[in-house]
């Protein structure tokens, strides 16, 4: 019987096996024919502090008794503000406002709006927005329309707007991408934001770049009062081995997109935090004036109950000497790989390399046969193209991290 279950990024007609998953406990999925499978890539960058962490299951039991839902417009619950005061907290100054959402697309978006909102409630033209080329944002219209082009957004084309794109920054020609920004701020009307992934490149292939030139990104836009946006949904709550990866170049931006790990990775619920100036230019006594923007499911409350548990877990847990333990190891474990394999990279908590010289496309042909190695080995690893990258839960264990280097071996040697 074939299901009528229509999954993401999945080609089904090339019949390629689903498993199906009963439970999953720290870094281990187990699946309904006995096999126990490594969850080397965190269940797709959310899994944090590993499946099921004891303390987020407990909060999602407990508010499942007191509130389910609630609506969000003009209504408030304790855990969204609970969660909204500790990110303040957290977080750098002057992000002092937290709008919820339910996912990472969602919150760039709203990052969007805000930027745009901002300026038109000053009554400034501006609406053009700068990305880097290959960034990723989100599977949105919005999300794509930033994101970089090709054959996931061909079809769409149509629907996307335009935007102003500077080069990613080669070691050796940081300049060109900064000129491109230079000029991109100088350009009339001004643009009103830049979005960015701080320190690397997700989707687009864990692509790492150097923190100066994160940090100079941040300075030309405070120079030209282009707003700073930094789409942390990736990289943010640790995985670059600090909580944010603006941290590497001690750049605050002016709005803050943060999900994946915002709930350990338990339960969907986004956030885009953004500055005072940023609020009070939409706070007024004029209607027309305020945030356009909801979702149904804004700060749902079991979310939100999820991602309170996650932030104690941050405050009273070691999670950053668990994050540097990981590190550690990541860098051990690849090490013998060096010599075997491209371009072996490494930031924080996220280990990356390319087999083979081929161009890494997406739809590279080497990327199905990986994908299916590894399966059949019972590790999940979703290679981006040629790419092939490890981004565990932060509780994984030695003998887990081993197994998944040597099924990498194993690949890398099938495949030479
Ligand atoms: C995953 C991701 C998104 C989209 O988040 P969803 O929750 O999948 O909508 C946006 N930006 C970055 C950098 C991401 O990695």
């Amino acid at each position: 019987m074939t299901s009528p279950v229509w999954h993401p990024f999945t080609q089904h007609g090339l019949d390629e096996p689903i498993p199906l998953v009963t439970h999953a406990e720290g870094a281990a999925l187990y699946t309904a024919d006995g096999r126990r499978v490594i969850d080397a890539i965190s269940s797709w960058w959310v899994t944090t502090h590993g499946h099921r962490h004891p303390r987020i299951m407990a909060a999602i039991r407990e508010q499942a008794d007191r509130l389910d839902q609630l609506i969000f417009a003009g209504w408030t619950h304790e855990p969204a503000e609970t969660v909204a005061r500790e990110l303040v907290a957290m977080m750098p100054r002057p992000l002092d406002h937290v709008f919820f959402s339910d996912s990472g697309s969602t919150s760039v978006e709203v990052a969007l709006k805000m930027a745009l909102g901002h300026f038109a409630n000053r009554g400034e033209d501006r609406s053009r927005i700068v990305v880097m080329e290959s960034s990723y944002h989100g599977d949105t219209v919005g999300g794509m329309s930033i994101g970089a082009r090709g054959v996931f957004s061909r079809s769409y084309a149509p629907l996307l707007f335009d935007v102003e794109r500077i080069p990613f920054p080669e070691q050796d020609r940081a300049a060109l991408t900064l000129d491109a920004l230079e000029r991109a701020c100088m350009a009339r009307p001004a643009p009103a934001a830049l979005i960015v992934e701080p320190m690397i490149l997700g989707s687009g292939g864990m692509r790492i770049y150097r923190p100066g030139v994160l940090r100079a990104m941040r300075d030309i836009c405070a120079a030209h009062g282009v707003l700073f946006i930094a789409d942390e949904v990736m990289t943010g709550w640790g995985r670059t081995g600090a909580l944010l990866a603006c941290e590497w170049a001690q750049v605050v931006p002016d709005i803050l997109c943060l999900s994946k790990g915002l709930t350990g990775g338990s339960l969907p619920l986004a956030v885009t935090m953004a500055s005072g100036e940023i609020f009070e230019s939409h706070r007024s006594t004029d209607r027309a004036r305020m945030f356009f923007h909801s979702s149904s499911y804004t700060a749902n409350p079991i979310a939100c109950a999820a991602a309170a548990a996650n932030l104690a877990i941050w405050r009273e847990e070691p999670v950053r000497e668990r994050i540097a333990d990981l590190v550690r190891r990541q860098t051990e474990m690849s090490a013998p790989l060096e010599r075997k394999v491209n371009n072996l990279r490494q930031i924080g908590t996220i280990v990356a390399m390319e087999v083979q010289d081929a161009q890494g496309a997406y739809l590279s042909a080497l990327g199905p046969r990986l994908l299916a190695f590894f399966r059949e080995r019972d590790v999940l690893l979703r290679p981006l193209g040629n790419t092939i990258y490890v981004m565990p839960p932060y509780c994984i264990s030695d003998a887990d991290l081993t197994r998944i280097y040597a099924v990498i071996g194993e690949a890398v040697a099938a495949v030479a």
